[in-house]
């Protein structure tokens, strides 16, 4: 997927418009992946351990 790089290369102006977190309610600044700084680390946090889980139900199943 070439998009992202598109997006990110091709329009200087894309990323210079400030972003706000997606989280509704939410208004502090973008940091990462449409997520403030508390939001994205929280979310990446329940990610990892998603994967824990799966991982472990994997090992279940076997
Ligand atoms: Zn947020």
């Amino acid at each position: 997927m070439h998009y992202k790089r598109w997006a990110r290369h091709g329009d200087p102006e894309v990323t210079m418009v400030k972003k706000e977190c997606k989280v509704a309610g939410c208004e502090r600044r973008h940091f990462c992946k449409g997520y403030c700084e508390p939001h994205y680390r929280r979310m990446r946090k329940e990610k990892a351990l998603e994967e824990e889980i799966n991982q472990i139900n994997q090992q279940n199943k076997i």
